[in-house]
């Protein structure tokens, strides 16, 4: 019996199967791989059951395993359904068949990618934005292309909170408990066929923890779980949360995906020839891999040599509070054993951690300082990059400071609406979205006429308002607003008008607050015939006070326009929202402090659909821009003799409404009335044909694959 938990998956598949009507069999294979989110099974299960599957986060296990019998003995009548299930079981088992595809120089892996995120799918809420969702976008990509990689996270059995605004506009959180057993997940087994426990050393003793697998396509993710009965209560609590404020038990997580992951790998039986480190959270990792190292006989030198050899890591943060610092003391206490296990000296052990002879020790200096390659996650954050960690490198120009980058990416068949996805299948070549990141595949987009572009962009807008009706009704209600203003919703949002985005976890950098910064000024926009609508969505971290009092004052100049004007501001932004704002949208706004932007991927999510992106420029956004696909702020610099940052915010909220007023409404309205605005639709053709090669994840994984996943010797 196979330790790595694909027993338990068949074992899980077949318990289902044989719970369901003859015909629906085939569901159950299905709903155990997150594959069939990204290849049309989302129309499958809803055709089960539309609403239950809805009203269960798109859940296919619990889905199968709560409906009535009835329910599912008219799902297996349904012979279409059960030949499109048929077909698409047909065509996973040929997708995991295939052979594994080798990176660059020939090799073949395999590849051990670790975060403390992943944003997969809405029914598994271990993902709190962009970094998680980066992670759910390379694991369903390199599934695509085939190639080698098994991920390790960690379980969080209460996830990151949901989000509820009350009347005057303050966040609360909730946290709710989620049930690994509910999901497509199963407990990974020893061969004797008891749950696998790894000890992992944590301070002056050691936790145990569980080890489940959840499939996404053919790339196995294995996720750490301190909730087990030999663990003390407390103990139990370390994987509970995402981002929890509390040090103590951060710095618990880093250790256990650390350690754990490189225990978790021998457990599974996967000896990885590079590990990739996808933020600092998991940099202990490779120091782990060094002491199994030393326990098998290597000299302490080699050993972290060749941990170092095995490891890659990219950093993801300019902002400095992102990159968590530790006090010294802290750090030895967090794991005593670990500088003799690995046989350094303590000075030695911490200066693996330290910028310049001291301050603490830092996740992301161990991460570069323990790493064969490094990389920054666009081209701008690599120069920033480099010149943040230059003092890691003495004597190097800031140039040659090792750390490169690979521009993020999103993946296309997870982020193209179905409606746009159609347009383009009809028009691009056979084959076209595997070969995305070739911009000569694209080039059909400048012949797709106005009026077939236009449709797929109002029928997505559609989508996307029907949608924000429903939430925000209901939302309003739930606050307990009068039902006549819950019900205004439906007037003040209308299908033709212009509809501007911004979704984003609302940190201090991402300047929410530029959108109200002239409130007067901003009223005009939304008034007349040829107005903009605008809808906003966003979670500030529960400890964030000041990105709570942003979405309040938000609120706060909503009330103050009244209800007749098209403003929202929706609860609970997550993957499944993302979707719909960045398809239905027509303009997508970004706002970062500039350098702050590693890359952002919303953005790109945007490009993919015909939203058209008006961004700071910063991030990904310095090598999508070219003058014609989309709009730009230069982005005042908030430092130094040249000003404050209030005076860069009151610059850059300057230009934004200027390109609002001069340029993005004068172009969606300047057209006859039932015309298509035809310089609007010029713009979303080149975006298309321009970015669509740069931000599909096809290109970053490829370029990861052929470049960084290699090694060297
Ligand atoms: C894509 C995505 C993000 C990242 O967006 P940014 O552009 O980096 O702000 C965050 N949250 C969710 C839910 C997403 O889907």
């Amino acid at each position: 019996m196979a330790a790595d938990g694909s027993d338990q998956i068949a074992a899980a598949v077949a318990d289902l199967a044989a719970a369901l009507p003859e015909g629906l069999a085939p569901l159950a294979e299905l709903a155990y791989n997150y594959r069939w989110s990204w290849t049309g099974g989302d129309a499958i299960f809803s055709a089960v059951d539309a609403a239950r599957f809805a009203r269960l986060r798109r859940n296919p296990v619990a889905l199968l395993r709560s409906s009535p019998r009835s329910v599912l003995e008219r799902a297996a009548a349904d012979h279409h359904l059960v030949a499109r299930a048929r077909e698409a079981v047909e065509a996973q088992r040929a997708d995991l068949g295939r052979p594994a595809a080798e990176l660059g120089g020939g090799q073949h892996g395999p590849i051990a990618f670790v975060c403390a995120e992943y944003g997969i799918h809405v029914s598994l809420p271990i993902y709190s934005g962009g970094l998680g969702v980066l992670a759910g976008d390379i694991l369903k990509e390199s599934s695509d292309q085939a190639l080698p990689l098994a991920a390790v996270g960690l379980l969080y059995r209460e996830g990151y909170f949901r989000q509820r605004l009350d009347r005057e506009g303050w966040q609360r959180e909730a946290w709710t408990p989620v049930d690994p057993s509910d999901l497509p997940c199963v407990p990974v087994r020893d061969p004797a066929g008891r749950p696998l426990i790894l000890p992992v050393p944590l301070r002056d003793g050691e936790v145990v923890v569980r080890l489940w697998r959840v499939d996404v396509g053919r790339v196995p993710l294995y996720l750490l779980d301190t909730d087990c009965d030999a663990n003390r209560p407390a103990d139990r609590w370390i994987t509970a949360r995402l981002y929890v404020g509390d040090r103590r038990a951060r710095l618990d997580q880093y250790a256990v995906l650390g350690a754990g992951a490189i225990r978790a790998l021998t457990a599974v039986g996967i000896e990885a020839a590079t590990i990739h480190l996808n933020e600092g959270h998991a940099a202990i990792a490779p120091l782990e891999l060094a002491a199994q190292l030393v326990e098998k006989g290597l000299p302490g030198r080699d050993a972290i040599d060749r941990a170092r050899r095995t490891t890659v890591f990219t950093t993801h943060t300019p902002v400095p509070a992102g990159n968590e610092v530790i006090p010294d003391a802290e750090m030895l206490t967090l794991l005593p054993s670990l500088p003799q296990r690995v046989h350094m000296a303590l000075e030695e052990f911490l200066a693996l951690g330290h910028l310049d002879g001291g301050g603490g020790f830092g996740l992301s200096p161990l991460g570069i300082h323990m790493s064969r390659t490094r990389n920054a996650v666009s081209r701008r954050h690599g120069e920033v990059a480099r010149e943040m960690w230059r003092c890691l490198f003495p004597g190097v120009p800031r140039e040659e400071v090792p750390i490169r980058h690979v521009t993020n990416g999103v993946h296309l068949p997870t982020w193209m609406a179905p409606q746009m996805r159609a347009l383009l299948d009809r028009t691009l070549p056979e084959g076209w979205a595997e070969r995305s990141d070739d911009p000569e595949v694209w080039a059909g987009v400048e012949a797709i006429p106005d009026a077939e572009l236009w449709e797929v962009r109002n029928s997505q807008r559609r989508r996307l308002l029907a949608d924000v009706r429903k939430r925000a009704l209901v939302e309003r209600l739930r606050r307990g607003e009068s039902r006549e203003y819950a019900e205004s919703i439906s007037t003040s949002f209308d299908d033709d008008t212009l509809t501007i985005g911004f979704a984003r976890r609302i940190a201090t950098y991402k300047r929410l607050h530029l959108l109200v910064a002239d409130a007067f000024r901003g009223a005009s926009l939304l008034h007349g015939a040829r107005r903009m609508q605008v809808v906003i969505a966003g979670k500030a971290h529960p400890s964030d006070e000041q990105g709570k009092g942003v979405l309040q004052h938000l609120f706060e100049v909503k009330k103050m326009f009244g209800s007749t004007v098209g403003i929202a501001v929706l609860e609970d932004y997550d993957v499944e929202l993302a979707s719909l704002l960045v398809s239905g949208c027509d303009v997508w706004v970004n706002l970062p402090r500039p350098p702050m932007e590693a890359s952002g991927t919303s953005g790109e999510k945007a490009a993919l659909n015909g939203c058209l992106n008006l961004s700071v420029l910063d991030g990904w956004w310095c090598e999508g821009y070219d003058g014609t696909n989309g709009w730009a702020i230069e982005g005042a610099s908030g430092t130094g003799a040249i000003g404050s940052e209030e005076q860069a915010d009151a610059a850059d909220a300057g230009e934004l409404y200027s390109l609002f007023e001069e340029e993005v409404l004068p172009e969606f309205w300047g057209r006859d009335d039932g015309e298509p605005p035809h310089r609007w639709l010029d713009r979303v053709r080149r975006s298309l044909r321009t970015l669509g090669p740069l931000v599909s994840a096809t290109r970053m994984v490829r370029t990861y694959a052929r470049e960084v996943w290699p090694r060297g010797d």
